[in-house]
């Protein structure tokens, strides 16, 4: 039985989460959860999972959330991120399932890497912003990272075996997102509700603008690099609008080698939950005859500049990426509520890079100033930019 703890439950990976430890209640066990506001889904996970402890994101939310499960509910009630430090900490937990959106998910992650917890690990910005440290700090505590986003579960399986120093290439595949086939001039007017629209996947609403601007991929280049420690030049993107391949590795001797499956979030979190063992799942896997012809397109820079914004910061390190991805997300945010227009999210990004002085062995200390720095300046530039 593993006991498994969930940061960020009632998020899109977080349910799926659920979804499948539910139908393996022979195998795992919920010990803890941690959710941000959205107390009343938290309170049917609760009723469900029985965990003994849990954590949302302050005293208002912790509040309302005892009132809402009554007097006799003897789950533990946690908030802010004392309360997630503690969540990812719990001694009888063995996994913890780091599946907070953002930059907030990474102090989480480090607390449990240091408490010794094998992470499934959904965010990503926690290798965006310090894989260096993560890497060096896993290793030390002899903690296994296992990839959940569905491109590095695909990487993750097809080094399985394999000789890591015959690797040449590491092929992440994109869908391309809702906008690929738009011309630069429509994607000006675009709004957050077109953005919403993805063409393969269901996912929260930050990655969906993340994946409709290219970033998303950016992030993943990123994060493929620090997880399996190649070089960030050793890794392409290739757009595959049918999100079929999940990404392919290329060896030395020209053999290629895909995983392939469904777009369904609960096969890679299926994988990274019962590694090395494989899950029985219902449901088929790919219908060959019915998936339609799998197409493959090089990525347009002009049209999703946010792509190669991600290997310029990658290729620097240091604070650099943590300045990228701080940039993005007040962006993303900005384009949300309307402030921006969907094109001026590149713009802020390569803004906030050129102005800063990258940090090259960063602490962890230096990583997140570079954070909170670079939203100040998005914030700047955007008022420059409405002015
Ligand atoms: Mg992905």
């Amino acid at each position: 039985m593993k006991t498994i703890a969930v940061l960020g439950s009632t998020g899109s990976i977080g349910v799926n989460t659920l979804d499948v430890i539910k139908d393996h209640p022979s195998l795992f066990k919920i010990c803890a959860l941690a959710a941000g506001r959205n107390i009343e889904l938290l309170a049917q996970q609760i009723e469900r999972f029985k965990p003994k402890c849990v954590s949302v994101i302050d005293k208002k939310a912790a509040g309302a959330l005892r009132e809402m499960l009554g007097p006799a509910k003897d789950t533990k009630i946690l908030f802010g991120t004392e309360g997630y430090q503690e969540i990812a900490s719990m001694q009888e937990v063995r996994m913890v399932v780091s599946a907070i959106v953002g930059a907030a998910g990474l102090l989480p992650t480090i607390t449990a890497i240091e408490a010794g917890k094998d992470i499934a690990l959904a965010n990503k910005e926690t290798m965006v912003m310090a894989g260096s440290l993560v890497c060096k700090k896993a290793e030390a505590k002899g903690v296994k990272i296992l990839p959940v986003d569905s491109e590095h579960s695909a990487i993750f399986q097809c080094l399985a075996g394999q000789d890591r120093k015959a690797v040449r290439r590491i092929i992440l595949t994109a869908s391309g997102g809702p906008f690929r086939n738009f011309s630069l001039e429509e994607m000006i007017r675009v709004t957050p509700e077109e953005t919403l629209k993805h063409p393969t996947w269901r996912m929260g609403e930050k990655i969906t603008i993340d994946s409709a601007s290219m970033m998303n991929k950016g992030l993943e280049v990123i994060e493929a690099q620090w997880l399996f420690d190649v070089n960030i030049d050793q890794i392409d993107v290739h757009i595959h609008p049918q999100s079929i391949i999940h990404s392919m590795v290329e060896y030395v001797d020209g053999s290629v080698i895909a995983q392939l499956g469904n777009p369904d979030m609960r096969i890679p979190i299926a994988y990274a939950l019962s590694y090395p063992e494989r899950l029985h799942r219902p449901g088929g896997a790919v219908d060959f005859f019915r998936a339609g012809p799998l197409e493959f397109f090089e990525p347009d820079d002009r049209k999703f500049p946010n792509l190669r914004l991600a290997y310029e910061a990658g290729r620097e390190g240091g604070t650099l990426p943590a300045a990228l991805n701080g940039a993005n997300e007040m962006a993303v945010a900005a384009f949300i509520e309307r402030r921006i227009r969907f094109t001026d999210i590149p713009e802020i990004i390569r803004e906030v890079l050129n102005r800063h002085v990258t940090k090259e062995v960063p602490s962890l200390d230096d990583i997140l100033e570079a954070d909170r720095w670079a939203r100040e300046e998005a914030k700047q530039y955007m008022k420059e930019i409405n002015h």
